[in-house]
């Protein structure tokens, strides 16, 4: 983290709900120094019943707090967009859900280009899916629409998987990173919020951004009374927990290098579990497959050795690798191992 004081913060609640509950809360965060302000006015939900936002009703509350100016928003569409642009907004972000959406991003993109905006400064956040193109691509619709790249600014929430995981989205740390690899300049935000869906996660997915990967910054969902939230209680923090979350997250930068290398190898190690893991599942997954394989062959009098088959195996794995730039060698070696398995199981 660059320094703590919070100028590459934004934080604020999931949802502006209340008069009284966005009042509260941008007065805790602004008398603790936080300036930057999130709120949802139109809230995507994954399913219908929920609570959708207030809508342009919102922006009473935001005026009544005198923050338009440093207010920041999710839109959807164009009209969501004029909207947030008519009250003078200091950002808007592209959320998850709507990132996924070439169709969406560009109507977002060529509203921003008819109002001529350049300063404002646009989130972007990576699709629910773990798809590194569709984010690139939509960074690249709002580049190419209007703003310049020091005031985009790339949000990194975690991805939805099926993958047994404690946070509600799956922190694939390696595809942020190789969107900062493609896109140098770009600025990197951290939402640790919608990746650990649970309050008791946050501090840790700081840690990470700021002490391992050296993230810009970062946007945390803040409530005066969590609880009570009317969206996403579990993971939002009162505005005086996230300071102090923050202040410890800062210190641990400043400490002495040895131990940032260590909390980094640490980290490292963290994810080689997580990666062996998931071989491990999927080698146990390959293995059933090839058994329910064994039994059809059996049944149909087939040679549980097909050539044909295993060739038509290996060139894929060999397309794999050259698509992904791994030894072809190392790959083949592995899967003559699997392919012995799976023989000697059919058998
Ligand atoms: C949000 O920021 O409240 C939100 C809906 O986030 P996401 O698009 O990451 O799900
Ligand atoms: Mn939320």
């Amino acid at each position: 983290m660059k320094a703590n004081n919070y100028e590459n913060i934004i934080a604020g609640p999931c949802s502006v709900e209340s008069r009284d509950q966005f009042l509260l809360t941008v007065g805790q965060l602004r008398a603790l120094g936080i300036n930057n302000i999130r709120g949802g006015v139109w809230k995507p939900r994954t399913k219908p019943g929920g609570f959708e936002g207030l809508g342009e009703k919102a922006f009473d509350f935001i005026e009544e707090a005198k923050i338009s100016d440093s207010m920041f928003c999710e839109v959807a569409n164009a009209k969501q967009l004029e909207i947030a642009l008519s009250h003078g907004v200091k950002g808007i972000w592209i959320g998850a859900r709507t990132t996924v959406d070439p169709f969406a991003v560009q109507e977002v993109a060529d509203g921003l280009r008819e109002a001529g905006c350049k300063d404002l400064i646009v989130g972007v956040k990576n699709p629910v899916c773990p798809d590194l193109d569709l984010w690139e691509g939509a960074i690249q619709r709002i580049q190419n629409a209007c703003i310049p790249m020091e005031n985009i600014i790339a949000i990194f929430r975690g991805f939805k998987t099926y993958s047994n995981s404690k946070y509600r989205n799956e922190p694939i740390w390696r595809i942020p990173l190789e969107l900062k690899s493609r896109m140098p300049e770009l600025k990197m935000y951290i939402d640790p919020s919608h990746i650990a869906g649970k309050r008791v996660y946050v501090e840790e997915i700081l840690n990470v951004a700021f002490n391992v990967y050296d993230y810009d910054g970062a946007i945390v969902e803040c409530h005066c009374n969590p609880n009570e939230a009317w969206t996403d209680a579990k993971q939002q923090l009162e505005p005086k927990e996230l300071v102090e979350m923050l202040d410890r997250v800062h210190a641990k930068v400043v400490e002495e290098n040895s131990s940032t290398s260590e909390q980094k190898l640490k980290h490292f190690r963290d994810e080689i579990d997580e990666i062996d893991n998931d071989i491990i599942n999927c080698l146990a997954k390959r293995l059933q497959v090839s058994k329910e394989i064994g039994k059809c062959k059996s049944e149909s009098h087939m040679k549980v050795y097909q050539k044909d088959r295993w060739q038509e195996v290996i060139n894929k794995v060999a397309a794999k690798a050259r698509d992904l730039g791994i030894d072809e060698d190392y790959l083949l070696d592995i899967w003559e191992i699997i392919h012995e398995k799976s023989i000697e199981e059919q058998k």
